[in-house]
């Protein structure tokens, strides 16, 4: 079976894990601030904060803009349920607004009919890998006083706009073992803003400011050495796994069968192909399940969208987002992770060649 997700570790990562074991430190310590200020240096920005997870680093961003109760923040229902889920845990009220049929990211036309008194933040979710059209939604967000939380979760190390994801205002990473870099699990929120990193720092410890002085409600969001010494080795493997990425995006997108949609990148922007997302109008079903039956495993992100999952029509949701839940019908993620080789790719291709298409049930 060809895999959709697959983490390289390799001696480096084993190497620098036991170094921890052995040295006894095992919590957030020396590596963690290692890794904050190499991923700052990413992200060109002046301060890092590492969490226990892209969730945790999403709720901490929120809380340390100062959302809470009563106040509303705009993003996209298209996304992993975090997106949503970070916003509710502050009690403030997630505002789901439609994506682009093309890029499938957050739609800066809509963003202006969103904005109420009640608007603190606009989050735009870089999906795929894709970063969305940050310099129209950082237009309206100046024009309207609002501040921009990026929901980088799967974009390390893209660019947009002439400028490096999470480096707009505040933004959001996740580290989990299927992202383009693992710590197993772990996230971090960039910013320039010092006052917002503190308020971070502050939160993923308890609201400590020295030792067992605790000045504000906080939480355990820390991430460990053990993780961060193996995010370091990522972090030296992510250009190269990156430019393979967007290799073998290349390559489906010049061999695809004319039937299937190739996914669209934000113009001007570098997508990093977190995922490889094509659409099939009318067989995507049966195009995921004769993949498999060739050997490829396929899957889909995401067959809900966050307003129509239960846990949110449970909570009052109701609302009507058609290019969103057009997109969730259709698209279909093919694996395109750095470890696969050519022959992987060929067979990819020959698989999606010897569909039926056309010739099926569905027409
Ligand atoms: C992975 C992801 C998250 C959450 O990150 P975790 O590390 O799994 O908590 C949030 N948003 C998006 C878009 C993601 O892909």
């Amino acid at each position: 079976m060809i895999r959709m997700a697959m983490p390289q570790i390799g001696e480096e990562e084993r190497r620098a894990v036991l170094e921890v074991l052995d040295s006894g430190m095992l919590a957030q310590g020396e590596r963690v601030r290692a890794l904050e200020e190499r991923f700052a240096a990413l992200c060109g920005v002046r301060h890092a904060v590492a969490t226990s997870n892209g969730t945790t680093a999403l709720h901490a961003a929120l809380l340390a803009l100062g959302v809470g109760p009563g106040d509303e923040v705009i993003t996209s229902s298209f996304s992993f349920i975090a997106s949503g889920n970070a916003i509710l845990f502050t009690g403030a009220r997630p505002v789901f607004v439609d994506v682009r049929p093309d890029t499938l990211n957050l739609d800066p036309g809509h963003l202006e009919a969103a904005i109420t008194p009640r608007t603190r933040v606009i989050m735009p979710v870089h999906l795929y890998g894709n970063p969305a059209d940050m310099a129209a939604i950082e237009a309206i967000a100046r024009r309207h006083a609002l501040r921009i939380l990026e929901d980088a979760c799967q974009a390390h190390g893209a660019t947009v706009a002439g400028r490096r994801v999470g480096s707009f205002d505040v933004a959001a990473f996740s580290f989990y073992g299927t992202k383009n870099m693992t710590t197993g699990e772990g996230g971090m929120v960039t910013t320039d803003d010092a006052a917002v990193a503190e308020r971070c720092r502050m939160l993923r410890n308890h609201g400590q400011s020295r030792r067992y002085y605790h000045d504000s409600l906080g939480y355990n969001f820390r991430l460990t050495d053990l993780q961060a010494a193996l995010g370091l080795c990522q972090l030296d493997r992510l250009e190269a796994a990156t430019e393979r990425r967007i290799a073998h995006a290349a390559y489906y997108s010049e061999v695809l069968p004319s039937w299937l949609t190739p996914p669209v990148a934000t113009p001007g922007a570098r997508h990093v192909y977190h995922q490889y997302t094509v659409r099939a109008p009318g067989c995507r079903d049966e195009l995921a399940r004769h993949l498999a039956e060739q050997g490829v495993q396929t899957i889909i992100y995401y067959p809900v969208p966050i307003h129509r999952q239960r846990a949110y029509l449970e909570m009052g949701f109701d609302q009507s987002l058609p290019e969103t839940e057009r997109a969730a019908a259709e698209v279909l993620s093919l694996p395109v992770h750095p470890l696969l080789t050519a022959e992987d790719l060929d067979r990819v291709r020959a698989a999606l060649e010897s569909f039926p298409y056309g010739r099926g049930p569905n027409g």
